[in-house]
């Protein structure tokens, strides 16, 4: 008596089994296409705003000032 059959894995990239030393990939080749993707699609993503832990509020604009010449008339 066997229950069902383990769901094979399928190389995500071809789709052909996939084998134990190169999971989920079926062969080293696999594994470096879906690396690329996901630095190509890592690099793709726009970094956001810097919205997220804004603890300080954002320095005011400094006046410019130039040399020590401010008041010297
Ligand atoms: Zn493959």
């Amino acid at each position: 008596m066997s229950g069902p059959k383990p769901a094979e894995p399928a190389c995500p990239i071809c789709e052909r089994p996939a084998l134990a030393q190169f999971k989920p990939f079926c062969s080293p080749r696999c594994a470096d296409v879906d690396l690329g993707r996901w630095l190509t699609g890592a690099y793709a993503i726009p970094v956001p705003p810097d919205e997220a832990g804004d603890d300080e509020p954002p320095a005011p604009p400094q006046p410019v000032r130039r040399g020590y010449t401010f008041g010297d008339d």
